[in-house]
């Protein structure tokens, strides 16, 4: 007799969105992808795209932009100044963000420059949860340097915490006793924390980073680039908060701290953006005034009028329910495959990436011969699936020493642009995944052959060990 499968009890649900639009996609041979890797020094930053199948690279400006932001691309008014999209962009920061002033930038690390140069003196401490390559690389420009705050347990691939991006707030305490509180111009809140695998902070930890800090006199400012998802993650994990709306634990969570860097580039679903904002005048304008020397007029800063119109529509579009359970599920999906197929990765799954494990894939590499470099070449070489490396190579040196940064992770990063891949590819890339994990005894390690000085991931270049 012939037995069928009961439908799932569960009922199943879908993006809330149809694809209006589609960008083929080309195949290539292992032959073709070999010699690619070589000439882009098994760095996967120096692949061309169009030798890229499915592209994991980065959520950073690879979304696609909705048919009411294309729309919007039209109503740009491309004034020199005072520009109707840039009144539009700075409501929208006020209503769900929550901060009075705002200066458009061309995207993050232009906000993060603006803020590191007005806030931090030379010798300065500036405490956050976790380090970002570009944020502390401005703030150490300024002359200060970057103390990492964050709870042991974000170390930890394998700690199962709901809340890992959370500061250890005795660490924090410690430090600005230590320093005293002159010599800390702010502590940089990361939501999520990128570089611990996406993981969240919680509401109670942020108000109570926010009440040491009134309590020291220091001001707070959010790197709210993945904020919104910071705000699903509250609502699904935090006791309490089941009931409320991402848009309104996202102005609450905004409102424990006093301005913050954004890049448009992630949440606000655009392709370039970004903005820095504020709820001191003064303070306010002093960037307005900097703007003007680094980006551009303080009414468009690094944008053009329809990228700030498209970014204000975005911001609307990424505090919608539906579209954020959308986007953090298909990472789920994702990231649930690898563990089902007992894939070392980092636990919990975050909200913008999955990030393997490369100490567990490779642990016959020491971490010199850059394992979770390989593991991202190795994926690219199995099926032109992109990734990027999260570890010793993205850490860097040691300002004082020179010496390699040993970051106790060495992921590889599996990151999924916003509303741009179906099911079917995360699938492929999960058997990819688990392809490479079948040849893991294999791999050997990379030696560097070209280092640039500044954030030196983006342009290293490498091969294999003999
Ligand atoms: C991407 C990113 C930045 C920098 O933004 P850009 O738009 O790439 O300049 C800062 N912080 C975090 C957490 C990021 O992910």
């Amino acid at each position: 007799m012939e037995t069928k499968a009961a439908p799932p009890k569960q009922r199943s649900w879908a993006e809330p969105w149809k694809v209006k639009v589609v960008e083929p996609l080309k195949t290539t041979t292992r032959e073709h992808r070999r010699k690619a890797m070589a000439e882009a020094g098994y760095n996967t930053f120096l692949l061309r795209s169009e030798d890229v199948y499915i592209d994991l690279l980065t959520d950073s400006g690879t979304g696609a932009m909705s048919d009411r932001q294309w729309a919007g691309m039209m109503l740009g008014d491309e004034a020199y100044a005072g520009s109707r999209n840039y009144y539009r962009l700075q409501e929208n920061v006020r209503n769900y963000y929550g901060y009075q002033y705002m200066v458009p930038t061309h995207q993050g690390r232009g906000a993060e420059h603006l803020l590191s140069k007005i806030m931090i003196k030379p010798g300065d401490s500036v405490p956050g949860n976790m380090y970002f390559t570009t944020t502390r690389l401005h703030q150490e420009l300024a002359g200060g340097h970057f103390v990492d705050c964050i709870t042991p347990a974000a170390h930890d691939p394998a700690d199962q915490s709901p809340f890992k991006g959370d500061f250890d707030l005795a660490a924090l305490e410690r430090l600005i006793r230590d320093v005293g509180p002159d010599r800390v111009p702010y502590v940089c809140v990361g939501a999520t924390v990128n570089m611990a695998g996406g993981q969240p902070i919680s509401m109670t930890n942020m108000r109570a980073v926010h009440e040491i800090a009134q309590r020291h006199g220091i001001r707070i400012f959010l790197d709210a680039t993945r904020a919104v998802e910071n705000a699903w993650f509250i609502q699904q994990r935090e006791p309490g908060y089941a009931d409320r709306s991402v848009a309104s634990l996202l102005k609450e969570f905004c409102s424990y701290s006093d301005g913050c860097t954004m890049s448009g580039k992630k949440d606000a679903l655009v392709n370039i953006g970004g903005w820095l904002a504020m709820n001191d005048a003064e303070l306010y304008q002093r960037a307005a005034n900097l703007v003007v020397v680094f980006e551009g007029l303080h009414t468009y800063g690094g944008m053009a009028g329809r990228d700030m119109e498209a970014m204000a529509q975005g911001i609307e579009e990424s505090v919608a329910d539906d579209h954020i359970r959308a986007r953090i599920g298909q990472v789920q999906y994702l990231g649930q495959k690898l563990i089902d197929w007992g894939i070392p990765i980092v636990r919990p799954i975050g909200g913008h990436a999955v990030y393997l494990d490369a100490k567990a894939f490779y642990p016959h590499l020491a971490q010199d011969e850059f394992p979770a470099q390989r593991l991202a070449a190795e994926l690219y070489l199995d099926a032109g699936v992109r990734s990027m490396e999260r570890g010793i190579v993205s850490a860097g040196r040691d300002e004082a020493t020179g010496k390699h940064r040993y970051p106790k992770l060495e992921l590889v990063r599996l990151t999924i642009p916003r509303r741009v891949y179906t099911q079917a590819h995360m699938d492929v890339a999960a058997e990819s995944v688990a392809a490479v994990y079948q040849q893991r005894h294999d791999a050997r390690g990379l030696v560097m052959t070209f280092e640039p000085k500044y954030l030196r991931f983006f342009q290293a270049r490498f091969e294999p060990k003999g």
